[in-house]
Formats: structure tokens, C-alpha cells, sequence
């Protein structure tokens, strides 16, 4: 007997579901498939940080597998048409009886992997799990058995299912007894680029989980939105590739702090309710799989007439735009690939909302420049910041940039960290820098803001007003 598992998103071999049932016959051959597929990656606007993290974790992950003896063969096809008949020739070349994979939720992958079914039908059997996400999508849902739209009520439902039934972590497989010999994985085909933050390898992702559960989960509530303070995990670019698991933070998390549940104003809990943001997404985009389409929640919101201006939005990406919170959060993203929540809604609000430029520009120039880039929780992201999506902050509730900078780095250590230009500023003026240099007669190498922020608000509310008549 032969069993093919085909790694996709879930790039480890601890709680591995796929895995782990491949292994469960200690007679079967397993082998195991990565397929690279630069158009489609190209087409999803990926990351070259992310094709980078995606090689180095597929490195480990080889190592991983050879001290199981499962061979990682490596595949290069265009896009997902042509991934279908490469897994099928496989499936025939190597006799496989049974191919594993966890599956992946968005439009186009859900339908790769349907054709793939079919294809294989009956010859192979297709065996699919549910490894990326604390609970299958669609299995918490309201009285009327539709997923809910407000994610309080989600969350509440969510815990409830989750409390009422065991969720094993499953173990890393034992060795398998026939012995394997692997090539060595070629480059990546797609283009690359070095990512900060984010050390390859399940191992590394396990440490800094569990440090992160014992040195700095409690205070999370506490420290979370300010971002000199870095007291986020820096974990979503291992859940987005699934070097690690959901149910991987959950069970180290309860480990560490067994009553969090019961004291719901603790860091940890705050944390928790992230994790179930991201579940809260993802299954939105099953329940309704036009978002995958990069249509609105909201249907009225795609009338809004955008004004799209392309040198605001060159200037917006650049970090160029006179807000020096919106700058620095911008630069960040730039050179690191990774950028903190409070300040990819504060961006995310200002692109919609001060520039009037359609959020969909946004959410694609974050997935081509984040490491962590994950459908579900970019448009998640950006539909809550630009008031189209479910849940989302009213349209008439518009950010003040200049305001969350104060609150959020109110002595601009953030900002002094990423635009040089504003070092000598005093922190009375880091956010009003321009206030500083009429007042001083100061020079300031650093651009006026490029919109007015009270008038811009105006315009924005007269647009969204326009379009909901
Ligand atoms: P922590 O605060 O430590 O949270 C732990 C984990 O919970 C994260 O790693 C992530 O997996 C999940 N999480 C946290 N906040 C959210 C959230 N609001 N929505 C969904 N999941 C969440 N997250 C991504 O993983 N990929 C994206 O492409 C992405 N794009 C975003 C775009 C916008 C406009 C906004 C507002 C948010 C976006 N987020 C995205 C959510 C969030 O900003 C990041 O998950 C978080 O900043 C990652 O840092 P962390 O690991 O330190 O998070």
C-alpha cells in the first residue's frame, strides 16, 4: 500500500491530521508531495517573503520527514490546472492508494482540490482533514444554521462547541520501517525576498510559542496595541503556513494558564479571542465563498465611488504621506514583511478613508508585501478597516491618524524607529511634526501631509452616504 500526502499550508509534521492517518497502516509506503505554482501564487499577489519562508520551512520540513523515512518529493507547475494533472500522474507513477491532505478553504484551492477528486476517482481515494483551523468552517453556526455575521455572538458559540468535546493534539508520526532516499529541494522558481522576524522550522516556532505562553501572554491586553512595546506573538506567519497549529497555540496556552477561560479580563483570554478572529474568518469565507471574489460583505459599499488617486496611493505605499504614524507603520511593512495589528487598521483606515481609495488596492499590496499574508484574515482585515465587511466599525467612525498616534505611540519611539527624518523632533511634536518646524523655523526633510485629514473625512462620508441611498 502506498499513501501520498500532499503539504500545502500545514508545513509541519506535529499535529499533522493528514499526516498522522497516512502513517496510521505501519505497512504502507508514504510519501509525501510539495507543488509549487508560481502563476497562481502570482495571481494571488503572494509575497516573494512568503515564497521564501514557504522554501526555508520546506527545508525543515524535509529534515523532518527523512527521520521518519517519508521522501518530500517537490513539484514546480504553472498554476492549479496544471497542479491537477501532475498529482494525478503521481498518484499513477508511484501506485499510490491513498492520497491525504488537510484542506484549504478559498475558492480556488477548494476547486483544485474537487478536480483532483474526481480524477483520482475511484483508483485513489482522496482522505481530507481539517488541520488548519481550531474546528471544521460551518460547524459553530446560529439557531437557524447559518454562520452568524457579528463576531461577539461567533466567538461566544465558538467556546462552547470547543469546551464540549476533546481536541488531541496528534503526536508526530513514528518511524516508518522502509527506508528513503530524498533529493535535495530546488530553488523556489517564484521570486524571493528575506523576511525579518520569523526563524524557519517547526522547532522554532514551538519555542517561541511556548515563550511567548510563559513570559508575555499575560499582559497581553495590557501592552497589545502599542506597537514599541512588542508584546504581540509574532506567530502569524507559522499559522498562515501552518508550521504551527491553532490547536497547537490553544493546548500550550491552557498548559500554562489552565483557568483562562474562567477570568475573561486576562491577557491570556485576550489572546485566545484573537486566535478565534482568525477561525472567524475563515470560515466567513466558506459560508460565503463570494468574498473570495473580492466582493464587499456589504452590498451597497460597492457603489462607492473611490477616487483612487494613484500618486496618493504611490505615496501611501512608500510611507511618504506626512502622517508620520501611517509613515512608520508603512516602512515597516516595507522592509520587514510583517507589520503590527493596531497599525495595519490605522493604515488600513487612512488608504479608505482619508485617500477614498478602494480597500481592495490595499488588501492586495499588504499580500504582496506581508509575510503572514493570508486571504481570509487580509480581507477580513480590510473590509472591518473600510466599513464593507461583517462586524466591521461603522463607516461614519473614521480614525483620526494624528490621534491614534498619540494614543497608541504617544512618545513616538515607534515612529523615530522608521522615519529617521523625524529623530530630532520633540515627542510634544512627533505627530504634528510640521506644527514644530513653523514654530522653530526649523528645516524638516520629511513631506507636508497629503491630505488634510478633517477635509478628507468629509469627503469620504459624503461618498459611503452616496452610495447607500
Ligand atoms: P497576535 O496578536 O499575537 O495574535 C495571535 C494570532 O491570532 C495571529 O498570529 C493571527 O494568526 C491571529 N490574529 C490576530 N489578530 C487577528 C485578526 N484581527 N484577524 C485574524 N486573525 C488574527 N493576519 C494574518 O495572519 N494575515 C494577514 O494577511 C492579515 N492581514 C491583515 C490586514 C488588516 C488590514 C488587518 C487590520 C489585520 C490583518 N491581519 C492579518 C490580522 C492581524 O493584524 C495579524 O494576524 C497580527 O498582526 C499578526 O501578529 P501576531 O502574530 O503578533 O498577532
Amino acid at each position: 500500500t502506498t499513501h501520498l500526502v500532499w503539504f500545502r499550508n500545514d508545513l509541519r509534521v506535529r499535529d499533522n491530521p493528514a499526516l498522522s492517518k497516512a502513517c496510521e497502516d505501519s505497512d504502507a509506503v508514504v510519501l509525501a508531495l510539495f507543488v509549487e505554482t508560481p502563476n497562481q501564487w502570482e495571481s494571488h499577489h503572494m509575497s516573494p517573503r512568503q515564497a521564501q519562508f514557504i522554501h526555508d520551512n520546506l527545508k525543515h520540513l524535509q529534515t523532518e520527514l527523512a527521520k521518519l523515512n517519508i521522501p518530500l518529493l517537490y513539484e514546480c507547475c504553472n498554476d492549479f490546472t496544471e497542479t491537477v494533472s501532475r498529482v494525478v500522474d503521481i498518484c499513477k507513477q508511484h501506485q499510490v492508494d491513498s492520497l491525504f491532505y488537510n484542506r484549504q478553504y478559498e475558492i480556488n484551492e477548494h476547486k483544485r482540490d474537487l478536480q483532483v477528486k474526481q480524477e483520482l476517482s475511484p483508483a485513489v481515494i482522496c482522505q481530507e482533514f481539517d488541520g488548519n483551523l481550531f474546528v471544521p468552517p460551518l460547524s459553530v453556526h446560529n439557531k437557524q444554521g447559518t454562520m452568524y455575521k457579528v463576531f461577539s455572538p461567533f466567538q461566544r458559540a465558538f467556546i462552547k462547541f470547543y469546551m464540549q468535546r476533546e481536541h488531541p493534539i496528534y503526536p508526530k508520526p513514528s518511524k516508518r520501517n522502509h527506508s528513503c532516499s530524498d533529493t535535495p529541494l530546488p530553488k523556489p522558481t517564484y521570486p524571493t525576498k528575506p523576511y525579518e522576524f520569523f526563524k524557519a522550522g517547526e522547532t522554532a516556532a514551538r519555542q517561541k510559542l511556548e515563550e511567548y505562553c510563559d513570559k508575555f501572554v499575560e499582559d497581553y491586553n495590557k501592552y497589545r496595541d502599542f506597537p514599541s512595546k512588542n508584546y504581540t506573538s509574532q506567530l502569524s506567519a507559522y499559522l498562515t503556513l501552518g508550521v504551527l497549529s491553532v490547536r497547537q497555540c490553544f493546548h500550550h496556552l491552557s498548559q500554562k494558564h489552565p483557568s483562562f477561560l474562567k477570568d475573561r479580563q486576562n491577557g491570556a483570554f485576550a489572546w485566545f479571542s484573537e486566535l478565534i478572529w482568525r477561525e472567524f474568518y475563515h470560515h466567513l469565507i466558506v459560508a460565503h465563498s463570494y468574498l473570495c471574489k473580492h466582493k464587499p460583505f456589504i452590498e451597497w459599499t460597492d457603489h462607492i465611488q473611490w477616487q483612487n488617486n494613484t500618486d496618493h496611493f504611490e505615496k501611501w505605499k512608500s510611507g511618504q504621506t506626512g502622517y508620520p504614524i501611517v509613515d512608520a507603520a508603512m516602512r515597516q511593512l516595507n522592509e520587514t514583511g510583517w507589520m503590527h495589528n493596531r497599525l495595519r487598521m490605522i493604515t488600513a483606515s487612512f488608504l479608505v478613508k482619508d485617500l477614498l481609495i478602494d480597500w481592495r488596492w490595499g488588501e492586495r499590496y499588504f499580500m504582496s508585501e506581508l509575510t503572514d499574508g493570508d486571504f481570509a484574515a487580509n480581507n477580513g482585515g480590510w473590509q472591518w478597516a473600510a466599513s464593507t465587511g461583517t462586524d466591521p466599525v461603522p463607516y461614519f467612525r473614521i480614525f483620526n491618524p494624528t490621534t491614534q498616534g498619540k494614543r497608541f505611540d504617544p512618545e513616538g519611539f515607534f515612529i523615530r524607529e522608521w522615519v529617521p527624518e523625524l529623530k530630532q523632533v520633540p515627542s510634544k511634536f512627533i505627530h504634528t511634526p510640521h506644527q514644530w518646524a513653523e514654530n522653530t523655523g526649523k528645516p524638516l526633510k520629511y513631506p507636508n501631509p497629503i491630505v488634510i485629514h478633517n477635509i478628507a473625512r468629509k469627503k469620504t462620508l459624503e461618498a459611503f452616504e452616496k452610495a447607500k441611498k
